[in-house]
Formats: structure tokens, sequence, C-alpha cells
């Protein structure tokens, strides 16, 4: 048994229905077998527990590992990419290289990058859009539970519309999917995750092979993209005129139940928003991606009134950082240009929804998202090297409140010292 001490925040309970911040200035946390077995001041949970080892992480914060809902391993080296709309980013700069990861040595490199850059900007779980290929996907899963990650990823299908090299069809897709699932689904902390690329590049037929396929792997999750950029969404109404809507030509097939993710939702319309909440599916949302691409400011209040769950995902590579902490900052700063519309976040909303939302969504609330007993242990400590600006404004910050509110508006992944997942460090 171990016991950690720091500060440590989190939030167990939603800031949106009106919790605050959980924080302990000088708190202990008991870890067994990877587990949250114990909790409190460690003045407290150390007189329990005398000849424990001690892992003392003072100075700094010690936050829940962060989860990401929504990242593409083969665009770890696109990021950066800026200049272009959602279509023309895709077929300039993103499907090109995505196109690279038939080579599979290649994508073994890129998917070292890929759990290396997670793990440093302390994600511990992440729904990862894999490759067009499966040896591609293969080489994602090895690397990830290698480093000990908590990942759920999928091979990445289309069918029309993109570059030929990266179409499958709809046998072929859900043959390579069952193989895959059958390979990686449930081992480690792996799982699978049905993914088309968004309907504008997928037949009927495919999305039918999708639904199929979710049948067949019991517990896998279902993941795309949805109402990203106006020209996609006009082009998804012509491809598919019989739907009411975006949302529905995956709805119509099955594909959006209570663990589904859909990716942007920056332009939804309040009927698509009612399927949401009528089915528990999530939207990642991606700030920092729909900034780069300007694709629009996400509308998050409608959200939150009509009962959606959100997250965040950071969409590595239209999304400029695996930082989720930079994320949360950037959702802060749409929140405040949407003025009257928008939704203004307090730090506790940040950290929610850079954590025990995305577990939530992704159908690990009882597992992490937060460090309360009964958890795993997977944990992030933030601590900046002395005499930078954020040691300097921490050493100032009034209460738990405002140094998280430091934290997301300076920490870079050089201060994200250590991270466990599973009581396992992995950075
Ligand atoms: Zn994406």
């Amino acid at each position: 048994m171990t016991i950690y001490r720091g500060t440590v925040l989190d939030t167990p309970e939603s800031p949106f229905d009106g919790a605050g911040l959980r924080a302990e200035a000088d708190a202990g946390i008991a870890v067994e077998h990877g587990v949250v077995v114990d909790r409190g001041p460690f003045a407290k949970v150390r007189a329990a527990r005398p000849e424990d080892d001690v892992i003392d992480r003072r100075g700094g914060v010690l936050l829940p590992g962060l989860v990401d809902t929504h990242v593409h391993f083969p665009q770890v080296r696109v990021i950066g990419g800026l200049g272009k709309p959602l279509l023309e980013w895709l077929d300039g700069c993103a499907l090109p290289e995505e196109a690279r990861m038939a080579d599979v040595e290649y994508a073994a490199e890129v998917a070292d990058e890929f759990v290396d850059g997670l793990a440093s900007a302390g994600t511990t779980t992440a729904l990862v859009f894999g490759a067009h290929f499966a040896p591609a996907v293969d080489v994602l899963f090895e690397r990830s539970a290698a480093r000990g990650l908590r990942i759920t990823a999928g091979l990445v299908v289309s069918d029309r519309v993109l570059r030929a090299d990266l179409a499958t069809t709809p046998e072929q897709a859900h043959a390579d999917g069952l193989a895959l699932a059958g390979r990686w689904h449930g081992k480690e902390r792996l799982r699978y995750a049905v993914t088309p690329r968004f309907s504008l590049s997928t037949t009927p037929a495919l999305l039918e092979a999708c639904a199929a396929l979710l049948d067949d792997v019991d517990g896998a999750l279902f993941t795309s993209h949805v109402n990203e950029n106006r020209a996609e969404i006009a082009a998804v109404a012509d491809l598919f005129p019989d739907h009411d809507h975006y949302v529905d030509t995956y709805h119509r097939f099955g594909l959006v139940k209570r663990h589904s993710v859909l990716a942007h939702n920056v332009h939804p319309s309040d009927a698509e928003l009612e399927v949401f909440a009528a089915t528990g599916a999530s939207v990642a949302h991606c700030p920092s991606s729909n900034s780069a691409l300007g694709s629009g400011l996400f509308p998050l209040r409608r959200h939150v009134e009509r009962g959606v769950r959100v997250a965040l995902g950071t969409d590595v590579g239209a999304g400029t950082s695996f930082s989720l902490l930079r994320e949360g900052l950037q959702a802060y700063f749409m929140q405040a240009l949407l003025g009257e519309d928008g939704l203004p976040l307090t730090p506790a909303h940040m950290l929610y929804l850079a954590t025990r939302a995305g577990a939530d969504a992704l159908g690990l609330g009882d597992e992490v998202g937060d460090l309360s007993v009964g958890r795993q242990f997977d944990a992030v400590w933030v601590a900046p090297d002395p005499g930078t600006t954020l040691a300097h404004v921490l050493g100032h910050a009034a209460d738990a409140d405002d140094a998280l509110a430091k934290v997301f508006a300076l920490a870079a992944s050089s201060d994200v010292r250590e991270v466990w997942v599973g009581g396992d460090r992995v950075r």
C-alpha cells in the first residue's frame, strides 16, 4: 500500500448542477493494487497506516487523470496545419498523412509519438480515432497497452468521397473490425470503438455494417463526427435527403446510444439536441480545433440546458496540442466570446469537463474521473519548476479555485511532472 500526499483537487459532482470544486490542501490518498482505498487529511490517513510508503507530492496540485474524448492517432505530425476550413484541411493536410498509415513501420513511429503525447499531457484515458488500416490500429493498441494507458479505439472506415486509398467496403469493414476487437477489446485497459469517419464519407450500407459490428462486440463504443462545419452539414444533407438531420444519419441506424460519442456538434438543431438528451449520448467539445478551423463557437448553454452530456476532446491534429488543460481554457474563452449566449465557466467546470464528464461519457465513471475511494488511481501531478511564472502565481493563489484557474491558464506539458494510471507511473 502507498499513501500519496499533496493538494488534491477534483470534481466528483457536476458544477453544472451547482456542485463546487472538492479541494483538500494536505490530503492523503491510500492506494492498494491501483485502487484508492482511503482518502482524507494526510495526518488521519497516515495514522491509520503507519507502516505504508509515503510518496510526498506537496507543492503543485494532484488532479484526476485527464480524459480526452476525441483525438486522432494518425494526425500527430499534422498539428499546426493552420489556415484552412475543415474540408480543405482534410484534403490538403490530414488525409495525405492518414494515407501514410498504410506503411506499418511509419504508423509504429507515429503510435509511439502519440502515446507519449497523451501521457506527457497528463491524459490517462482517451477515445481515439484509429487509422484507416487495420495493421496500424494493431500497432496503436499494442503501444497503448505497453504504455499502460486506458484507450478505446477502432478502425476508421469510409467508402465514398474521400481519396480512394482510404476506402473500404461494408463487408471488409465488418470483418476487419471484428478481428481487431477480437484481438484487443477487453485486453489490459483497452476497448474497441466502431468508428465511421463521418456520414459524409460513409454510405448507408457502411453505416449498417457499423451497426452490425456494434451489436456483435459486447461493450464496444460508437464514435464519429457531427455538425462541425456548415459546408460539411450541407453536403451531408444532400447525401441523406430522407433523413431528418445530421444526427439522424447515425441515429436511424441505431448508432446513437448512451456510450456513443459524437465530436463537435457546433451547429445543432434543437431536434438534434433532443436525440442526444433522449439517448444519453455525449458530445466531445473540441474548442481549439473549432477555433483553428474556424468551425464556430460551441453552444454549450443549449447543450447543458437540454441535459446533453458534454466532455472535452483535443481533436489532435486539427486541435493544437494534447493538453486538456489548454482545451479547458479555450472552452472558457469561447464561452466568454459568446456573451449572453455563452455559459461562463469556473475552474471547477473546466476540470469537470476534462475529467469526470469524460469518464461518464465513455462509460468509465465507476472506475475513473475523480479521486474518490473506490476509483482507480489515475492521477496527474502538476508541479512547476521554481522560478517559473506558474510557480510564482501559484504561490500567491487566494484559494483552491484560484490555484486551479492559474493551472488552466499557465500549465504546459512540462509542468505535468508525474502521471499514474491504475497506480502505475506512466510518466
Ligand atoms: Zn476529429
